[in-house]
């Protein structure tokens, strides 16, 4: 793909910043200054983020001369799409992306009826580490561009947008990554997620994932980032946390839960709790009464979400190879956290097309 040195990713930009470059107009120095938009520019906008059109030749609204300089001052496109499936047995289609520097990215699209969810990636590759996590596999290769996190969702709401006329309503980003070590590109991709010139999607209807990166969670607050936040803890015991993520080390659960109350107390948005089933390792008896004991100490709206374990090959804990639990034991361990949380089982969707997360980036890098 040919490379425009000097000019800008344009779905990297905010209306203000676009405004600025498509005109030469750099007086204003605050990113958020009200200052007049010219109308051509919510024009461009309207065609890129409503009409899923980001070839510029394509504006028919605007001159020719407008169209080329847009050309000449902007690059429309940093993902090229080179792989998608659709699963067999789940409503979901997974897409494989790659970047300038030749780098895999993926997003997975899960569809249900009346919402449809993107799932989109914040890194190539992750350095946190999780023992049961393919993103981390290969350690951290960089972090995303924020117009490499926004072009995942246009060119899937483009590509559905296309063929069944649907809007995509939900992002999580529980893609590759670890979204908040990758703090800015996230939060400007969450800015043109959710402003009426953007994709215009509610903040409530975006699920920031974490494995519980303490000083961030404090900084999404007074950033005044309003979307929801899912916690990873699979364990409620802090020993054991620390052998299945590594960056638990750094911070204990007690000093994250109080992040996260915290962040539940300024933003009443639920927190979601992401547990992974792994059998014989954290999913006993014991782990799920120590779950309904731990969240006793904070005030706090919770939702459980369990996940069982979806292998990634063979990996050991403590020389027990990971598995998924029994159906039995995952519904034993739901029936006692019932009565104190809602609760949902998120039965791996597209298991058949590498559903977990970092899964198609490592067969595609493998073949
Ligand atoms: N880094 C963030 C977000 C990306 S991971 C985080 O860890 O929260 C999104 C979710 O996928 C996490 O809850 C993670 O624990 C889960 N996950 C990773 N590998 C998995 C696997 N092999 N089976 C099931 N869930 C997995
Ligand atoms: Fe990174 Fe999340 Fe995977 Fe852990 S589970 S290695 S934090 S992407």
């Amino acid at each position: 793909m040919f490379l425009k040195t000097y000019s800008m990713f344009f779905k990297g930009l905010n209306i203000f910043e676009i405004d600025r470059v498509f005109f030469d107009d750099f007086s204003h120095h605050s990113q958020s200054e009200q200052k007049k938009v010219n109308y051509r520019t919510k024009q461009v906008l309207k065609w890129v983020y409503s009409k899923y059109e980001d070839n510029p030749e394509l504006f028919t609204d605007l001159s020719k001369p407008l169209r080329s300089e847009l050309n000449k001052k902007f690059n429309f496109r940093s993902l090229d799409l080179v792989d998608y499936q659709f699963s067999k047995i789940s409503n979901s289609i997974k897409f494989a992306f790659k970047t300038l520097d030749n780098e895999i990215v993926e997003s997975v699209l899960m569809k249900h009826p009346g919402r449809y969810t993107l799932c989109v990636s914040s890194q190539v590759g992750c350095n946190v580490g999780c023992i049961f996590c393919a993103s981390g596999m290969f350690g951290l290769k960089r972090n995303l561009e924020t117009h490499e996190i926004v072009e995942q969702l246009f060119q899937i709401q483009k590509f559905i947008f296309e063929r069944e006329g649907k809007r995509i309503s939900n992002i999580v980003f529980m893609g590759m990554g670890e979204p908040l070590v990758n703090y800015r590109n996230v939060l400007k991709s969450i800015e043109i997620f959710t402003s009426d010139w953007g994709f215009n999607i509610s903040k409530r209807n975006i699920t920031l994932s974490t494995s519980g990166i303490l000083p961030r969670i404090y900084d999404l607050v007074v950033d005044g980032v309003r979307v929801k936040l899912a916690l990873s803890l699979h364990s409620p015991f802090q020993h054991e946390r620390e052998k299945l993520i590594p960056i638990a080390k750094k911070y204990t659960i007690d000093q994250i839960l109080k992040a996260v109350e915290y962040y539940y107390l300024n933003t009443k948005r639920r927190i979601t709790i992401e547990y992974i089933l792994i059998k014989d390792v954290n999913d006993s008896v014991n782990h799920a009464k120590e779950l309904v004991n731990l969240f006793k100490n904070y005030n706090m709206k919770v939702w459980v979400n369990l996940i069982p374990y979806n292998s990634i090959g063979n990996i050991y804990f403590e020389d027990k190879l990971l598995e998924e639990p029994k159906i039995e034991r995952i519904r034993e361990f739901e029936n006692i956290i019932k009565d104190y949380f809602e609760v949902s089982v998120r039965w791996s969707l597209g298991r058949d097309i590498d559903g977990a997360c970092g899964q198609l980036r490592r067969r595609i890098i493998s073949n």
